[in-house]
């Protein structure tokens, strides 16, 4: 059967070059990049992916002069399938969310893909998207459209679990400023409009309007900047608060609650406030039909797969964007027990164990674009579902 044997192959081709993939990773391990920053990251992907003879394209955005796609087209037209590369760090931890895992297996899949297979039809697309941790790369990009042209897209994360689903929430940052009048606070307060009381006047009506909302929902907020002196009325305050709610759609009737909210307990005062909104975070649609083939081909692999107790809805990540334009899935590997964004998995994401699964995910995403590629029936599956999942 020439399938099983191209898949067989692909393993093998994943297996012979395991120190060079492994070297790789180290190698950005080693040398943390922050979001935004990750310039050698870029370069040590992007070379290897020139070399291997994917044509490369940097910094697809001004705004994001770290990102980039690389692009190996087989010699008949077919599905072009997308595997998404992070390479960002965190600050003071290094590589504790395992970046440089999701970024070499990325890599290492599409080489091993077009090596082992020379005849596969169709295009394989890597996509380099930086700050992941902070900045919401993806979602720059996915509004410049650079996820259009894709059939499906799949990265995979390592954590404390193997498991293919996992749900997001959507999410936005509102940066309050309040503004009112000074005054001294005790010779002649009646001239003054405290912009300090609308600020905490905000805060009570928020909380208040929650037990109101969508039980996903949720706000929380911070006081960045509260005043200046105990003796002066401030006239400048400022707040950072953070929107949550299940699907983008709801996270717009939040958001019309929260400036109701705001501006009532603002004019109340007499005084007023400008917002300035980050990007918004789209909830993540779960493809099921590439995540049971990627399970599929963990298990063929040897890798059990833990779905128990599917955690909906606990974090956000810029993943959604994309899953709201193409079929796409962000299963994860178990490289031990640490959890992510701490220093036991900064440890775990260079050890062995951390090598083993950079091996494990870079099969199970190249076997799974290999299922793709030489299948119109389960691209079209997946679309299908994208498209029932979307209309919801
Ligand atoms: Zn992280
Ligand atoms: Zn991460």
């Amino acid at each position: 059967m020439k399938m099983e044997r191209n898949k067989s192959n692909i393993v093998e081709e994943i297996d012979r070059h395991k120190e060079k993939w492994t070297a790789l990773s180290l190698k950005i391990h080693d040398h943390p990049e922050l979001s935004f920053q990750e310039y050698q990251a870029m370069e040590w992907l992007t070379d290897t992916l020139s070399e291997e003879g994917f044509r490369v394209q940097k910094a697809l955005i001004p705004a994001l002069p770290t990102s980039f796609i690389a692009e190996w087209e087989g010699p008949e037209d077919g599905p072009v399938i997308g595997l998404i590369a992070e390479y960002d760090a965190l600050a003071e931890l290094g590589h504790a969310c395992g970046h440089n895992i999701i970024g070499t297996s990325a890599v290492s899949a599409a080489a091993a893909l077009k090596n082992a297979v020379p005849d596969l039809p169709g295009k394989i697309v890597v996509i380099g998207t930086p700050a992941e941790e902070e900045g919401g790369g993806k979602i720059m990009l996915a509004e410049e459209g650079w996820f259009d042209a894709l059939d499906a897209a799949m990265m995979c994360h390592p954590r404390d679990r193997t498991m293919t689903l996992r749900g997001s929430l959507a999410c936005v940052d509102v940066d309050l400023v309040f503004h009112g009048r000074t005054a001294h606070a005790a010779a002649n307060p009646e001239r003054g409009i405290s912009a300090l009381d609308a600020m905490i006047q905000s805060f009570v009506a928020v909380k208040q309007i929650l037990p109101a909302l969508h039980h996903s929902a949720n706000i929380h907020g911070i006081i960045t900047q509260g005043g200046e002196a105990t003796n002066v009325i401030p006239d400048h305050c400022e707040a950072s608060f953070l929107l949550r709610a299940k699907t983008t759609e709801e996270l717009s009737r939040v958001k019309q609650r929260f400036y109701e909210a705001v501006g009532g307990s603002v004019q109340a005062i007499g005084a007023s406030y400008s917002a300035e909104e980050g990007l918004t975070y789209a909830e993540r649609i779960n493809n099921h039909t590439l995540a049971k083939q990627f399970q599929h081909n963990l298990e063929g692999i040897g890798v059990e797969v833990d779905d128990s107790e599917i955690k909906q809805g606990i974090g956000s990540s810029d993943i959604g964007n994309v899953s709201q334009i193409v079929p796409t899935i962000h299963p994860y590997i178990k490289i031990g027990e640490a959890v992510t964004h701490t220093h036991a998995f900064t440890e775990a994401t260079r050890s062995e164990k951390g090598m083993e699964g950079l091996n494990q995910s870079s099969k199970a995403l190249a076997l799974t674009a290999y299922d793709l590629f030489t299948s119109r029936e389960l691209v079209d599956k997946a679309k299908a579902e994208w498209r029932q999942a979307d209309s919801n």
